[in-house]
């Protein structure tokens, strides 16, 4: 356990953490914290890599759905069958 050592992360704080690590929206400091408790901790990195796949298939299907979408408001703003809105 690393409770009370100030540089410490345990695996509680190190997952809670994981979002804001992965959105890069901790300091530097932080994450150097939860990279080594990751590089330590066989269940944290599992959870973590969890996580990166999870975000690399969403934002695989966001680049593929976009398109479709934009083509089809061209499609319709093309035929007059609709306008293209807001985005
Ligand atoms: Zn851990």
């Amino acid at each position: 356990m690393h409770e009370g050592h100030a540089e410490g992360a345990d695996c509680r704080e190190a997952v809670e953490r994981l979002y804001f690590f992965l959105d890069g929206e901790l300091t530097i400091e932080r994450r150097a914290v939860i990279q080594r408790h990751l590089d330590e901790c066989s269940d944290c990195i599992e959870a973590y890599e969890f996580e990166v796949e999870l975000r690399t298939a969403i934002a695989r299907g966001c680049r593929e759905s976009v398109p479709d979408a934009l083509r089809l408001r061209v499609y319709n703003a093309l035929n007059g069958e609709g306008t293209i809105g807001p985005i």
